[in-house]
């Protein structure tokens, strides 16, 4: 089992900017988000968008900010554990053991939670009989390009991720893109590029329309979609790829016995730490009397936060206050001196 300073769990700008005042005291940390990469609402909600309330940063988009922060805590090397959410915590004498949904433990004397509004998961198709095909012949992200070469693959969504997925595949597997709706939203750009392959039977586009069965027993060998006129139509397919969007659910952290108010984790405004010794909660999903869900007051809470992280961590050391300006240790823990 792998020992660390800190688990961080959640990848959103407040576990990162966690992960940073956490080095500067010289502390090693775990990060663990559901999702495929940092970032958190920054990178799935608002990639393009501007924000403007960053302390002296006038203005940047939330991919710009999530990069920024990790090129600020590029120094630290930080193990970042993607794909996996974290089910379990669990007590073992003065330490936590986290235990995510892939059987990875980990012992820390610190959890940091800064789980955002839950864990971002996606939007799965509502046939049953489609569950038991899911990470075999059904995905809900591409994680290995490689694996879907010569297939015949059903892209069903109408979005970015769709349209992306359905050009970037179309050098390498037969698509079909299939959408409820005639309309897609994704950028126009894209959607151009795919009529153009379309024109040249190089894809096909199937709308409006959706899945009506998959047929198959250990793998998947054709699906049906149903037309809005009713016709349905059977498709040769290996591979069905859904992108339907995100949808946040708090998930397993409502289980593990802290003080919860609605969809918040109750902690004090002095460090931040739950009803529970060893584990702070930071970010949007924390709770006490004044919180404002910004970035800034996350940035705040994760500085607090993380001396008592500490303490905690090295209980035998003096905690010393020191500016980054002026301390030789700091400078040297960013590889300055
Ligand atoms: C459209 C929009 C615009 C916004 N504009 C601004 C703005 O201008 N200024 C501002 O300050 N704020 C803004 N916000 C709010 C800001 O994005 C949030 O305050 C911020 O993202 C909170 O960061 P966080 O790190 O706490 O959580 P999040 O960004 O939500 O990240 C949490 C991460 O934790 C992961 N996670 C949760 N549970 C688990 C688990 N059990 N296991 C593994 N991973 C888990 C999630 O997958 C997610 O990646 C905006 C929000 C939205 C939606």
């Amino acid at each position: 089992m792998k020992k660390t300073d800190a688990v961080i769990i959640g990848a959103g700008p407040v576990g990162l900017f966690a992960i940073h005042q956490l080095g500067l005291k010289g502390l090693k940390a775990i990060v663990i988000d559901n999702l495929d990469r940092a970032g958190g609402q920054c990178i799935e909600l608002y990639p393009d968008k501007p924000i403007y309330d960053i302390p002296a940063v006038p203005e940047c988009t939330g991919e710009e900010l999530t990069k920024n922060l990790l090129e600020q805590i590029k120094p630290f090397n930080t193990e970042f554990i993607f794909n996996e959410r974290v089910e379990e915590v669990r007590q073992d004498k003065d330490k936590w053991i986290v235990k995510t949904n892939k059987n990875n433990e980990f012992s820390t004397p610190n959890i940091i939670i800064a789980g955002g509004v839950g864990s971002f998961e996606p939007r799965k198709l509502s046939l049953k009989e489609i569950e038991k095909f899911e990470g075999k012949s059904l995905f809900y992200a591409v994680k290995n390009k490689e694996e879907l070469k010569n297939k015949k693959i059903s892209i069903f969504g109408g979005g970015d991720s769709a349209l992306d997925w359905a050009l970037e595949l179309s050098n390498l597997s037969k698509i079909t893109l299939i959408h409820r709706r005639d309309e897609f939203r994704g950028a126009p750009h894209t959607l151009s590029e795919i009529k153009k392959l379309e024109n040249e039977g190089k894809i096909s586009i199937k709308t409006p329309c959706q899945l009506e069965s998959v047929e198959g027993n250990e793998s998947i060998k054709s699906i049906s979609v149903k037309f809005d006129d009713g016709k349905v139509e059977k498709i040769n397919t290996d591979i069905i790829l859904s992108f339907f969007g995100l949808v946040m659910k708090l998930g397993p952290i409502a289980d593990w016995g802290l003080n919860m108010d609605k969809k918040t984790i109750e902690v004090n405004s002095q460090n931040f730490e739950t009803n529970k010794k060893g584990i702070f909660a930071i970010g949007d999903i924390c709770n006490y009397p004044g919180k404002l869900k910004l970035i800034l007051s996350g940035f705040h809470e994760a500085a607090l936060a993380s001396v008592d992280c500490f303490k905690r961590a090295r209980p035998d050391e003096k905690y010393r206050f020191e500016f980054t300006t002026a301390s030789k240790t700091i400078q040297e823990r960013l590889g300055k001196k």
